[in-house]
């Protein structure tokens, strides 16, 4: 095929030209991001490889190679690894594949970014970040496994445009040339190489190496010692997660997040663990500070990098965690495990397992840890992915205890929104108070003013405010410290347990209203009764114990599931003076109209205080606005 002229797609061009004219003065990452591609183009290739050797081409010794041309003005970086197709090099340099493009760029035209260029290297740039510093870009690459002439050379001067066309290499890989700009001419000396190679790709596994000129000592010729070209090490190679914890610097550990994450802020706590014994192996962990934006996909992928003995296996291995951790970030390097496990293997394996065990235990403890001593980062953290954390209770009954120790919740008591521990709910329970009273919904806002509240108020019993879709899975099966949690919207709730007496003669006054109100809404409600836990407003629905809540409902029967219908129950306060008026006005005239009115306003009341839909919303406001009209009138004599 011949050259071909083609076009970045707009988000490129958008990145490119954020690259050309940044005035970032980091521009010396590029080096990390295309050896950071090289060397996960050399994994690919070694992993690969143990399937098919094909693919070595007799080349097993992986390195990344710097290269200089001074006189061209060019610097190149080469890897012996798999290589690109023609379409594989368009697909991946003419697009932005990794995940989060969108909110990427969005993030990039931000005006704290724009005025504040420094900020952009937090960023994964990736190959683009070339552009900072070359005007043109050259690169040549060959698929491992395939023929000499089936070579691809891609070529761009970042203007929106960009040239494929065949042609020859001679060993499998990638080789990025790049022609540096006329003020970015340092990149072609060598001390400024090796410094930038050390400091932020010292951890990568394969060698990066250079030719360098050396003087030898033992052989003089003509007077002068003799110079030789000998190819040297750049990095250290060490895998940081084989590193003592002692020769980790910080920087160095948030360099290596970024670079296994392609996250640009700075992890939230870093795990770093080595174990022996029946299971040897080490990992290196990172809880991230924000939550992905794509952990609530289904494409989400989860799990560290599972490696044996320093070879990487696989990218996201989700059976070295479980999926309430799926945040967790970081490499596990196995002694045990053979090399050529597959995930199918990997499903049913008793290392795999022990692992899986020692890391969440690991994580957990670190959680708490946290908690004791940061409690301001642990909330933050909490806040990010508490939600996904939770899901443990459910599915890890084992580690229940230690779970719940590290919820929070919002509470109706701490005005502010503030977060509690389960703990400090317990110790602020009065006298008298048994069990942990929780009231689900969708905003603090909308729930802290709840009716169903009042009762709990004039106690001064606390409410624990859940918001996540998963708290009613949770509180389900939870105990704590041996307490229930009980729904502030379900059940029959006495808090005033020496009001016996008052209740009776209330049930014995309104029994007759109550038999009515319950004829009149017997294909809307199951039962009608008197509330324990209103005082201001006087009705309310409320569900059995094992009830869904309504909002639960409204969540499964969005996700097509089949959801039992399920009557509620209409609780009527008592105390208030709408029922002793109805009362009077039933003991005069049993088939009133107007009292056969008001049931169904009462009803629709309570249908809009738990934020369900009244059935004939017309009837409601013709209804209410004839009362109104009742009431203008008196007034106006
Ligand atoms: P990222 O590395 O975050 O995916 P880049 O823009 O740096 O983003 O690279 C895009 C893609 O190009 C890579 O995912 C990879 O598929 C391909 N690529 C880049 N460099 C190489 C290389 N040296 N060898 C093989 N493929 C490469």
């Amino acid at each position: 095929m011949s050259k071909t002229n083609l076009e970045f797609k707009t988000e490129v061009k958008q990145l490119l030209d954020l690259m050309i004219h940044s005035l970032y003065s980091h521009k010396e990452i590029f080096i990390r991001e295309i050896v950071s591609n090289a060397s996960d183009a050399i994994d690919k290739a070694r992993y690969e490889s143990l399937t098919n050797s094909a693919l070595l081409e007799g080349d097993k010794d992986w390195k990344i190679k710097i290269t200089t041309d001074i006189e061209a003005g060019t610097i190149t970086i080469s890897d012996n690894g798999i290589g690109m197709t023609r379409d594989e090099i368009v697909s991946s340099l003419g697009t932005i594949a990794h995940s989060g493009t969108k909110e990427f760029l969005a993030a990039l035209q931000t005006k704290e970014v724009k005025e504040n260029p420094e900020l952009i290297g937090q960023f994964g740039v990736g190959f683009y970040s070339s552009f900072m510093v070359a005007d043109k870009v050259t690169v040549l690459t060959r698929k491992a496994g395939t023929e000499k002439s089936s070579a691809t050379k891609w070529e761009s001067a970042a203007d929106g445009f960009y040239t494929v066309e065949d042609a020859e290499k001679e060993g499998k890989g990638t080789d990025v040339t790049l022609h540096l700009k006329e003020d970015e001419k340092t990149y072609l000396k060598e001390w400024e190489i090796k410094s930038v190679v050390t400091k932020y790709s010292d951890y990568i596994e394969h060698p990066i190496v250079m030719d360098v000129e050396r003087e030898k000592d033992s052989e003089i010729k003509d007077g002068e010692k003799v110079k030789v070209i000998e190819e040297e090490t750049l990095n250290s190679q060490k895998a940081i997660w084989l590193k003592d914890k002692s020769d980790i610097k910080k920087e160095e550990y948030n360099e290596f997040y970024k670079h296994i994450s392609h996250d640009y802020t700075d992890p939230a706590q870093v795990i770093h663990f080595k174990a022996e014994g029946t299971s040897e192996f080490s990992a290196l962990l990172y809880v991230p500070s924000n939550v992905p934006m794509d952990i609530f996909y289904k494409e989400y992928k989860m799990g560290p990098t599972l490696y044996v003995r320093r070879v990487q296996i696989m990218d996201h291995c989700e059976q070295l965690i479980p999926r309430y951790l799926r945040f967790i970030k970081g490499v596990v390097d196995s002694s045990d495990l053979p090399l050529n496990v597959s995930r199918e293997i990997l499903q049913s394996n008793r290392q795999v397992d022990i692992i899986n065990k020692s890391i969440t235990k690991k994580v957990l403890g670190t959680l708490t840890d946290m908690k004791k001593n940061d409690s301001e980062g642990y909330l933050k953290f909490y806040k990010e992915f508490g939600k996904i954390l939770k899901e443990g209770i459910h599915f890890d009954a084992g580690r229940q205890e230690a779970i719940s120790e590290l919820l929070f919740f919002q509470s109706i008591n701490k005005a502010d929104g503030a977060y509690i521990s389960l703990q400090q709910y317990v110790d602020a329970m009065p006298e008298g108070q048994e069990d942990i009273y929780y009231i689900t919904g969708t905003s603090y806002d909308q729930v802290k003013t709840s009716p169903y509240l009042e009762a709990f108020k004039e106690k001064g019993y606390n409410v624990l405010v859940m918001l996540d879709e998963v708290d009613d899975f949770i509180v389900g099966g939870l105990q704590y410290k041996e307490k229930k949690f009980k729904s502030a919207t379900k059940g029959d709730i006495t808090l005033d347990k020496g009001n016996e007496t008052e209740k009776k003669e209330a049930e014995e006054k309104y029994q007759a209203l109550i038999e009515l109100i319950k004829d009149q809404l017997k294909e809307e409600v199951k039962d009608v009764r008197l509330s324990g836990r209103l005082k201001d407003t006087a009705c309310c629905l409320v569900g059995d114990e094992g009830d869904l809540d309504p909002q639960m409902e409204k969540m499964f029967k969005a996700m097509g599931q089949n959801v039992p219908v399920n009557k509620r129950i209409l609780e009527i306060n008592a105390a208030h003076p709408i029922f002793n008026s109805m009362k009077n006005l039933f003991e005069k005239e049993k088939n009133s109209a107007s009292l056969k009115e008001y049931i169904t306003l009462l009803y629709d009341q309570a249908l809009l205080l738990e934020g369900s839909k009244i059935k004939d919303p017309a009837a409601f406001a013709s209804a209410v606005t004839r009362l109104m009209v009742r009431e203008v009138d008196k007034a106006a004599g």
